[in-house]
């Protein structure tokens, strides 16, 4: 955290202090390509989060009353009811396109920050789009009252092309959320396929957004996402969808009977809401509640966080690794060096991998040889 430029400090303080601005320009910074920003990303994050941590941690023993400081519990807030330690209240929203997902997002988050009084931020992660594709879809008029309100935050996180992965970089967005002191982070999937699994190890509980379907539809949205899902949202129960709607989260609750539970304290509910008409948000809000209350008291919160800990290490270790070994510059000669036996097919490309690699540790342990 020393490292850190003047500005950066700065911006690290606009963002302890929940400056919607200092955010925005702290994810632009992690979104950059430049190796210098990097560095000062990295002194950044590590910045806000060490301090987050201890503030928190400072708040808690200074509670009148309260000697356990992680059993804070701010109650009342839109029965979020968790201690600050655990906020924000991560939460993934996966479903298929046109399922309303955005319009959803923002009727709750518009019920959050207006009845509740709470702070909402939204990433929507599509790791198929580009910086430029990614940008379009932040100046659509998506969830356009949300992004307006001052206790709210919306941003697109287009993720092809950020160093260091899709993952990691969605991971250290939720961090600086979190940092800025935001109740409820909205998780979003955009695109299809592998944001889920991203989406999962950033969040705490996955809530899935579904349109009124037919039968065969139906089993589409049930396999796989099905499984992972703690919350399932069946949307669009307005006019004449409704009585389709009310098909469908009966297919849906029946489903969930033949279906192993993921966690056995919590059981996977079915809730209809209109999103358009913002009837029943309030209901929905209740379901995300209980689940976030259970999966706390269990066990399973602290059990998926530490797990999810683990996974970024995994996760920016491999990205450390590849990034030192792609501009070391001994790597580099010796993939030159070994061009004419791969030729030959004396050596395959494994074996030169392991010997490489082999080099790369050597030189790491005594940088100054060579
Ligand atoms: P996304 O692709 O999942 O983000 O879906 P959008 O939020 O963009 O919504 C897709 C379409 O469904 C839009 O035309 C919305 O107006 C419509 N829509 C969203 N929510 C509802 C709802 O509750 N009822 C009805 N009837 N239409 C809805």
């Amino acid at each position: 955290t020393c490292s850190m430029t003047p500005e950066t400090r700065q911006l690290a303080e606009g963002v302890l202090r929940g400056n919607r601005l200092a955010l925005s320009r702290a994810i632009t910074l992690i979104e950059s390509t430049k190796e210098s920003h990097r560095l000062d990303a990295e002194a950044l994050l590590d910045h806000v989060v060490y301090e987050r941590s201890r503030r928190v941690r400072e708040k808690g023993r200074l509670k009148p009353g309260n000697s356990t400081s992680n059993a804070a519990c701010v109650a009342d807030e839109g029965r979020i009811g968790t201690s600050e330690n655990v906020r924000p209240l991560r939460v993934g929203i996966a479903g298929p396109p046109g399922a309303g997902k955005s319009t959803f997002i923002e009727a709750l988050g518009k019920y959050l920050t207006d009845s509740k009084k709470l702070r909402v931020a939204v990433i929507a992660v599509d790791p198929s789009s580009s910086r430029s594709g990614g940008s379009i879809l932040g100046d659509k008029t998506r969830m356009y009252e949300l992004a307006k309100d001052p206790k709210a935050f919306v941003r697109a996180c287009p993720t092809s092309g950020v160093l260091g992965g899709v993952a990691r970089y969605t991971n250290d967005v939720v961090l600086l959320c979190q940092a800025a002191s935001f109740d409820i982070v909205f998780i979003e999937s955009v695109g299809l396929g592998q944001s889920e699994t991203i989406i999962d190890q950033a969040s705490d509980m996955l809530l899935l957004l579904v349109p009124p379907a037919g039968g065969d539809e139906l089993q589409g949205v049930k396999k796989g996402i099905m499984e992972v899902a703690d919350v399932i949202v069946v949307n669009k129960a307005d006019g004449h969808l409704l009585t389709a709607a009310q098909h469908t989260a009966a297919a849906y609750q029946h489903a969930l009977c033949f279906q192993r539970r993921k966690w056995d304290a919590w059981m996977p509910s079915v809730t209809l809401c209109s999103a358009l008409e913002r009837h029943r948000i309030a209901d929905v809000w209740e379901q995300v509640c209980s689940c976030s209350d259970v999966f706390r008291r269990s066990g399973y919160l602290r059990l998926k966080r530490q797990n999810q800990d683990k996974y970024w290490v995994w996760n920016s270790l491999e990205d450390i690794l590849v990034r030192r070994a792609r501009t070391s510059s001994k790597i580099k000669a010796g993939v030159e060096r070994m061009e004419k036996e791969l030729g030959k097919g004396t050596l395959t490309p494994r074996s030169a991998a392991e010997i490489l690699l082999a080099d790369f540790f050597e030189e790491q342990k005594s940088p100054t040889k060579s």
